[in-house]
């Protein structure tokens, strides 16, 4: 039986860390800021923001949101970015997508300064990103390389297989995985046979949005298995692209959900606030 890789454990041990270096930071005059743009009545991502909200609390990062109404204009979206990103009591700036129709999500986020892009969305970020040589990381890809490294495998040399090529979790996932030296082999949904190339995989990170997609037929005796994916099923519970039971029988590591995946990325947000922070007050300094 696989052993859990319990991300609200490792989050909550993360945010003391933080805690503890927003506090030296304030105590030398700096206060770690984050803002956050929400447009429009979007539910789900109202709840994102307020968690967003919540987790920078937690840890003394100051954070403002700025609600904007869903017709918000290119134009007034576009004045208010410039006037966060020359602001120098902000380090980290986000804006919650999706945006509502009739906003570009990818031109909108290109509009924030790469050193206050604290969700590495720019694409100056995704191509530091690319070289190996960046500040930040986006956040659930960074949060799966924290995870398989509390299994205490090393991704070197390793086959590692990842479920899903998207730009913002499967793509910068293979990126990393390719950077600390695994063999890495992306499927998406055009690929044939996923069975064949999952079955070889040593760590395989699942990010589809298909529930119960990963079965433990598919994975190999004693691969590490992270499971990013969050789908709201029927009975009102979230649960991963996994089947966690058969999955969890074979593997030796796996990320259950909730509680997994899902709290890294939160606390990821904290890390690369704090670090546009302490790169900014740097350099304000040379
Ligand atoms: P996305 O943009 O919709 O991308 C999904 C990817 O999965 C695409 O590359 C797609 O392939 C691939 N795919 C879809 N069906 C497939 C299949 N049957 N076989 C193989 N590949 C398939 O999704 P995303 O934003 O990456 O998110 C993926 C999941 O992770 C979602 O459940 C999302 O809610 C979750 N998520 C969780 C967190 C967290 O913090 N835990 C953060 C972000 C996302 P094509 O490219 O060929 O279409």
């Amino acid at each position: 039986m696989a052993i859990i890789l319990d991300g609200k454990a490792l989050a909550s041990k993360m945010k003391e860390e933080i805690k503890a270096e927003v506090a030296e930071l304030n105590a030398n005059g700096v206060f770690p800021k984050l803002a956050v743009i929400l447009v429009g009545e979007d539910p789900a991502s109202q709840v994102y923001v307020r968690n967003k909200g919540r987790d920078c609390e937690e840890v003394g990062i100051v954070s403002q949101t700025i609600v904007l109404p869903a017709e918000t204009g290119r134009e007034d979206l576009t004045e208010l970015i410039r006037s966060l990103n020359a602001d120098d009591s902000v380090h980290g700036i986000l804006v919650q997508l999706p945006l509502p129709d009739g906003l570009d999500d990818s031109e909108i986020t290109q509009l924030i300064a790469p050193e206050k892009d604290v969700d590495a969305f720019s694409y100056y970020n995704v191509g530091r990103i690319m070289t190996g040589d960046y500040s930040f990381v986006p956040c659930t890809p960074a949060g799966c390389m924290e995870l398989i490294k509390l299994s205490g495998i090393s991704v070197e040399g390793k086959n590692c297989v990842v479920i899903g090529r998207s730009n913002i979790v499967g793509k910068p996932m293979a990126m990393l995985l390719m950077q600390a030296n695994g063999t890495v082999t992306v499927c998406h949904s055009r690929t044939r046979d996923i069975s064949g190339i999952t079955n070889r995989a040593d760590i395989i990170v699942v990010a589809i949005g298909k529930q119960g997609f990963l079965t433990g037929d598919m994975i190999k005796e004693g691969a590490v298995v992270i499971d990013v994916g969050i789908n709201r099923c029927a009975d009102g519970k979230l649960r991963g692209d996994c089947d966690f039971e058969s999955c969890a029988a074979k593997a030796s590591y796996i990320t259950p959900v909730p509680g997994g995946v899902g709290p890294m990325t939160r606390v990821m947000l904290l890390k690369n606030t704090l670090n546009a922070a302490k790169i900014q007050e740097v350099s304000k300094n040379v």
